[in-house]
């Protein structure tokens, strides 16, 4: 990796933050802005380039969350600055279904070469990872006639309709906010950390999923299964060795399309172009989003073109789906991905945080809090147990909460995630300098330490 940083990469905060200039724009913010959108940080930020933002009162962050798993090339890459400039001076928006252009074109290509599997692909462009999922439900139902439609548990695939009806967390994604659509299901994820039998099999897994879709749908009325590869909000849960693919199979066996949700664990996060692919799994669909365009809204879906053609002239579509601005933004981050080799940069920093963290997990012990650390490349996870909880593996949302809140306070921004809010995840920049990840990773240790 060779990166010329525009902004100095270190981290630096007041000891009261938020600043007089944050705490303005908060009390604006009140008065203006819906309540129901949350932030996790008080501050508002000026700037951000590679593993750092700095906020309008001169404070800098490190950044360990990449604005969930977006900039993974970082927030002001100079391709991607560059590409959106040039684009930005010739068009901004002429929409692909009244006059197309060649940056849509050049994106499905991409995206077609990119993702698994060497059949004839297709791809079509929306502006969200939801979006890309209803779509990709919509392609499924046209070209297999049927309705029924599979999600996991602890799933996560959007706050549209639809997609909150796939997504598994009743709060804050979907309380109160029914009724929602029909002809959705839930199966039984593999989550090897909190099975009853910690011997089952990732293929026993996919059995007992398999045997709840045969006998409460039926397989010949199941238009898709949708799942993310490693689960993201539900808690970066890493599905056991072989359940992927069994359930990719069972999909052929019955004519039922295999979606793979790759929004969040897409675009090199992993230390593969995608999370599928550690597993030999060729999805039918693949939904991309977030890392896609090192910033820029813009989702897809890939797959066999025999199921993205089976839709009518004018059954897809949008305004702004594949917008050019970011269409260009798309090509110039995925070359940056290339040229760095950013997914040798994630299995990079897989090694060092899952080093450190698994010393620390030794040191804290069987009664310690750390439960788990698992993930892999650029995202991954900590699970949180009450100490001394034992084989019952209590979680520990509370602790949880704690060590966020400390990261924040010494500057680094850390998300949590998980059905039982009781999981920390790491989801940097992939181009974050190494100096920058050791210091974030020595607050993120200190930050344990003082709950544990
Ligand atoms: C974030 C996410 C979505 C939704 O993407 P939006 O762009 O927020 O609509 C869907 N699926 C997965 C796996 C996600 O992580």
């Amino acid at each position: 990796m060779d990166i010329q940083y525009r902004l100095e990469q270190k981290r630096k905060v007041l000891a009261d933050f938020p600043g007089p200039r944050s705490l303005e724009l908060a009390a604006r913010r009140a008065q203006a802005v819906a309540a129901g959108v949350a932030s996790s940080v008080p501050v508002y930020v000026a700037d951000a380039d590679g593993g750092i933002i700095h906020d309008v009162d001169g404070n800098s962050f490190i950044d360990l969350g990449s604005g969930i798993a977006v900039t993974t090339v970082g927030a002001s890459d100079a391709a991607v600055v560059g590409a959106v400039k040039e684009q930005v001076e010739h068009f901004t928006h002429t929409c692909f279904m009244v006059s197309p252009y060649e940056g849509y074109v050049a994106v499905a290509e991409k995206l077609n070469q990119l993702t698994p599997g060497e059949h004839a692909k297709r791809t079509v462009l929306f502006n969200s990872g939801a979006e890309a999922v209803e779509n990709a439900i919509k392609i499924a139902r046209i070209a297999t006639g049927r309705s029924a439609v599979v999600a996991f548990d602890h799933a996560y695939h959007g706050r549209t309709n639809l997609t909150m009806g796939l997504t598994a967390k009743a709060m804050p994604y979907k309380h109160g906010f029914g009724p929602f659509a029909g002809e959705v299901y839930r199966a039984p994820m593999s989550y090897p950390f909190r099975e009853e039998n910690p011997q089952i099999t990732g293929k026993e897994a996919a059995e007992r999923a398999i045997l709840m879709m045969s006998k409460q749908i039926g397989a010949d009325q199941i238009a898709a299964i949708i799942i993310e590869p490693i689960q993201g909000e539900g808690g970066f849960i890493v599905p056991a060795d072989g359940f992927l693919p069994r359930l990719a199979e069972f999909a052929k066996e019955n004519g039922i399309v295999f979606i793979a949700d790759e929004v969040q664990s897409g675009f090199a996060r992993t230390g593969e172009w995608f999370a599928v692919q550690h597993e030999g799994v060729v999805p039918d669909l693949i939904t991309t989003a977030k890392g896609i365009a090192g910033g820029m809204p813009l989702s897809a879906v890939t797959g066999r073109a025999e199921l993205l053609d089976a839709v009518h002239g004018g059954g897809l579509g949008g305004t702004y789906g594949g917008n050019p601005v970011a269409c260009a933004a798309a090509l110039a981050a995925i070359d940056t991905m290339e040229t760095q080799d950013l997914r040798g940069r994630a299995r990079e920093i897989e090694a060092t945080v899952k080093e450190r963290l698994g010393k620390l997990q030794a040191e804290l012990g069987e009664a310690g809090i750390i439960g788990e650390v698992r993930g892999r490349g650029g995202m991954l996870a900590l699970e949180f147990v009450k100490a001394g909880s034992g084989a019952a593996k209590v979680p520990d949302a509370a602790a949880t909460k704690k060590i966020a809140d400390y990261c924040l306070k010494e500057g680094v921004i850390i998300l949590t995630c998980g059905t039982y809010g009781n999981v920390i995840r790491l989801l940097p920049p992939l181009v974050i300098s190494d100096e920058l990840l050791a210091d974030g990773l020595d607050v993120l240790e200190a930050a344990i330490r003082s709950v544990a």
